[in-house]
């Protein structure tokens, strides 16, 4: 999707800071932390939200949360919190679907 931040993210148009990638999905740093450890995990297929997700979409959002797992064992991560924002008023701000996992501090609940 030409205009899409994350898409020009994955196209290397523009710089982010890279944790970990591979063909199907990419995890950066959020350019805006709200906890010591905070990743967006991105399936590199344009999908706006999940509410807008097919049938084969699942796979991808499957391979996200396998993807934090393996990326928290290996890290030594054993607490966090992950995130799914659907939507403006749930606090989504691009679209084009990422996992947010948060770590590294206490978390509260509910959440905001
Ligand atoms: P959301 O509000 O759930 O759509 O999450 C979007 C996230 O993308 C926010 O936490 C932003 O801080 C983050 N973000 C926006 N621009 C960038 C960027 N250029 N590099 C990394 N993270 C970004
Ligand atoms: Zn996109």
């Amino acid at each position: 999707m030409p205009g899409c931040l994350f898409c020009k993210i994955i196209r290397k148009e523009l710089k982010s800071n890279i944790e970990y990638e591979d063909e199907t999905l990419i995890a950066i740093h959020d350019i805006n932390p709200q906890a010591p450890v905070h990743l967006l995990f991105i399936p590199k297929k344009h999908v706006a939200q999940i509410s807008t997700m097919s049938s084969e979409d699942s796979v991808l959002a499957g391979r996200l949360l396998y993807k934090v797992k393996e990326i928290a064992e290996k890290r030594g991560w054993q607490h966090y919190r992950l995130v799914f924002n659907n939507g403006a008023e749930a606090g989504q701000s691009v679209f084009h679907i990422h996992l947010h996992l948060l770590s590294g501090r206490r978390m509260q609940w509910p959440p905001g």
